[in-house]
Formats: structure tokens, sequence, C-alpha cells
């Protein structure tokens, strides 16, 4: 049920809301299309959404309704406004040469991101064919197949962590940041990109760094894990993340004590790695 009407009389927030009083409420919505979506707002020239450049686009819509929110007016559809895909994308081509030259690109935020997905999806795939680097920014609103995750990517010699995903209604946190780095060397994400390549490929790929033997298991086994190797007392199970021109990457998920059977954290890894991969390819 949209909350329509409680913002301080005033606020900044007033200038958008009930902009689209026909829109369903965001936990209606039916987003199997995705041509037309509700969105907040843009903005041009943000340096803190991603490398370089970026034009963010905020969508309106979420579901978490957090205490210390400072955009409530991106929680509900009935108060962005509606647009269609190739609206947004002819408004992003006009800022796509001066974003390329700029290392930029196009975030997606919210709101969040995820609760328009097939919206969100054509936008990302619209901004790619315009040769756009693309970033969303979400609050894992993606599933609950895994308790911590992160997807991390081959960066020379080094991991990268790109997204972190942290349980709710956990007492503690253990996870890489995004922006984090680590030896490719160390850890399940590292090992489960190697495991990615037969040792002859990575050897071609990444001169120097040796192939481990646990890449080996893992390629057999369909994950990798580790303990101890990055973080003291904390262990990992990761997969292989395999997307079309895109960097060799891992989906991970880092545990203290694990309740679950690895096989088992490894099999909701491999179908959350398979429907990223759909996603993305
Ligand atoms: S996830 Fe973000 S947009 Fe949604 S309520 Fe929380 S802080 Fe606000």
């Amino acid at each position: 049920m949209s909350q329509l009407g409680h913002l301080e009389a005033g606020s900044r927030h007033d200038l958008r809301v009930g902009l689209s009083p026909d829109a369903p409420d965001e936990e209606d919505l039916r987003d199997d299309e995705g041509v037309f979506g509700y969105a907040h707002s843009y903005e041009t020239s943000s340096r803190y959404d991603g490398p370089g450049v970026r034009v963010v686009l905020f969508l309106s819509g979420c579901l978490l309704r957090c205490t210390y929110c400072h955009n409530p007016d991106t929680w509900h559809l009935k108060d962005g406004t509606r647009v269609s895909v190739q609206q947004v994308l002819d408004r992003l081509k006009s800022f796509a040469p001066a974003l390329r030259s700029l290392d930029g690109g196009l975030t997606i935020s919210g709101g969040e991101a995820m609760v328009q997905m097939e919206f969100t999806r054509r936008i990302l795939a619209g901004a790619k064919d315009m040769g756009l680097h693309t970033a969303i920014e979400t609050s894992g609103f993606l599933g609950d197949k895994v308790d911590d995750r992160f997807l991390s990517v081959l960066d020379h010699e080094e991991c990268v962590t790109l997204v972190t995903v942290d349980p709710r209604h956990s007492g503690a946190a253990v996870v890489q940041h995004p922006g984090s780095r680590h030896p490719i060397s160390a850890g399940a994400p590292g090992i489960a990109i190697q495991s990615a390549f037969p040792e002859q490929e990575w050897r071609a790929l990444v001169p120097g760094i040796p192939y481990r033997s646990e890449a080996a298991e893992a390629r057999h086994r369909g994950y990798a894990a580790s303990h101890d190797e990055v973080i003291p007392g904390v262990s990992s199970i990761a997969v292989p993340l395999r997307v079309p021109g895109g960097r060799p990457a891992a989906l991970a998920v880092v545990y203290i004590r694990a309740a679950q059977d690895p096989d088992e954290v490894a099999a909701a890894l491999t179908e959350a790695a398979r429907r990223i991969e759909a996603q993305l390819g």
C-alpha cells in the first residue's frame, strides 16, 4: 500500500510525490516486459557512483523502508515519473560521448533498481550497446540464496570486490567491501577464477601467477573453497562467473561458521551465477 502524504510540508521531497497516481504499488508490480518503468531523477556528473564520471539514474520503488533512508521519495512507484526505456536511452545517448571520454558510464540507483528488474536490464543492455560502463547500486534485493556474497573480478594480479550483500538481520557481518583488493593467489574467489580455465590457458592469460592445485580440484568439483587465506578465521566458497566479453569473475560467500553443507551452498551459488550470466550474457 502506498504511503503518500507523510512527508513534512516544505520538504524537498514534496517535488516528487504522487506524479504517477495510476502506478501499481511496488509490491504488486509485474515487470515482465520492462518497456516502461518509473524513474525518480537523474544526476549527470557524479564522481561517487562508479569509475570516472557517471550519469546516475535513480529509479522509483523500494520495499525495504530502512529507518535511515534519506531518499523516502524514491520508495513508491506512484511518486516516480513513468518513462519508456527508449526515452531513458535517448537521454543517455546525448551524454554517451562525454562519458566514454571521461572513462565513466551509467549507474542505476534508487530506490532499489531490482524492483524493476526487466526495466533495469533493458536500460543496462542499451547502455552497453553505446559502449558505456554500467553499474548498479542495490540493497541486495536479488534473492535469499546465500548469506553473504560478493562478486570479484580479475584485475591484473588482484581480485577486486565489486558488490557485497550483507544479511539484514545478522549479529555480525564478514565481507570484503566493494573496491577492496587482495591477491588473486589467495582465497576461494581467486581459485574459482582460475578454475574457469585449463592450466595452460591460465598461464598464457596471467603469466607469473602459478595455477593452484586447488583450481584443478575446483574445476573438477564445480566450486572452490578456502579457509584462513584472506581474512584470518574466515572461510569462503566461490564459483566462477563467465560473462561473454567480461573479465573473469567469481561469485562467493564468506562465513565464520557454516551451518549448511558446502555442497548446498555451492549449488545455490552456481544457480545464482547462471542467472547472472543469463542476465548479462
Ligand atoms: S534500500 Fe535504500 S532506498 Fe530503500 S529504504 Fe533502504 S536506504 Fe532507502
